[in-house]
């Protein structure tokens, strides 16, 4: 049996909750839990908030453990051998997408925590080829968010092309956006911080920003109008599109990855400005472990507060309270 802390509801508490997981699959690895960030994601699953939750629903899609068991069709990955998960544990492998290194977005893959257990738990099974072997020089306490969020934020800037010389700004400096900054510094870029919160200047700068910018002030948006190559929006609230979209450099884009509801923009400057608008979905399996080779040569990592896991109702309470300072990561303490 696995052990795991479950919400039988949308407003009920986390509790301790026992599952079979039945016979281990041919192309999965068991993995023995060490540690699990709390991703805002995790909230909105078990609120229902996107309608696609299962109870008891058990959260976790930010795993950092040791590999106890592998299918019998496992090849590559061993016993022993520490490794990380995501959002997804597995895609089909032979669509289009599979076949073109974008497994992310398979039409068939599975979420972590989506009609199936996730990491707040002792054990957690996945495909092998979404676990993913945890480089030297990555420090497996803090490296777990890199695994979701991490991930979400370093793919825009390989999928957009993003060069050394471009100008990029995040919008939100909380669990995605306080990553993004150290990505974007160490990309080469010149950083600008949006964040509404003038006390978290400081942390922002020593994260990589250049400049740092209060998303209420108006004129600070006009005062950097036709600057940026990327806007990157991390923030899951709805925002004056129009006013970050006037930010851009023509050609620039306004990356979302904060889950926010619906968007309402003007086209016309897109048209004039050749910019665009658009979205992804955290990265590939080779981005995944691109990104763990960079944040291990630029040493890159999230910050994070730690929890034992027994306390796994208080962890989501700060992090819906909006107090993370950046990352809530649960240790297991079975
Ligand atoms: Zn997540
Ligand atoms: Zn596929």
């Amino acid at each position: 049996m696995f052990n795991a802390y479950a919400a039988s509801d949308p407003e009920s508490r986390l509790e301790k909750f026992e599952y079979d997981p039945g016979p281990i699959g041919l192309d999965e690895v068991e993995i023995a839990v060490e540690f699990c960030g709390v991703c805002h994601s995790d909230l909105s699953m078990k609120q229902n908030d996107w309608g696609m939750t299962e109870y008891p629903f058990v959260g976790g899609h930010e795993v950092v453990g040791r590999i106890v068991n592998v299918g019998e069709n496992v090849e590559g990955l061993e016993v022993d051998q520490r490794v990380g998960v995501g959002w997804t544990a597995s895609s089909c492998l032979r669509c289009e997408q599979c076949h073109s290194g974008y497994q992310n977005r398979c039409p068939d893959s599975v979420g972590t925590i989506v009609g199936r257990h996730g990491g707040f738990a002792d054990r957690l099974r996945a495909q092998s080829d979404w676990a993913i072997p945890i480089p030297e020089g990555v420090d497996p306490v803090d490296c777990g968010p890199l695994f979701c969020g991490g991930l979400t934020v370093f793919n825009p800037f390989v999928e957009n092309q993003i060069l050394p010389t471009a100008r990029v700004a995040v919008i939100g400096i909380g669990g995605l956006g306080h990553m993004a900054l150290q990505f974007a510094n160490a990309w080469g870029c010149e950083v600008t911080a949006f964040s509404t919160s003038p006390d978290k200047e400081e942390e922002a700068r020593k994260m990589g920003a250049h400049h740092f910018l209060n998303s209420r002030d108006e004129n600070a948006l006009q005062s950097v109008a036709g600057r940026f190559d990327m806007v990157l929006d991390t923030v899951n609230a709805s925002l004056d599109f129009d006013a970050y979209i006037n930010t851009l450099r023509p050609g620039g884009k306004l990356h979302l990855v904060g889950a926010v509801d619906k968007i309402e923009a003007t086209v016309f400057p897109m048209i004039a400005g050749e910019k665009s608008l658009g979205g992804s979905p955290t990265g590939s399996i080779v981005r995944a472990k691109e990104m763990l080779e960079f944040c291990a040569r630029h040493e890159i990592k999230p910050m994070i507060e730690t929890f034992p896991m027994s306390d796994v109702n208080e962890a989501l309470r700060h992090l819906a309270e909006g107090k993370a300072r950046y990352r809530v990561v649960l240790k297991a303490d079975w």
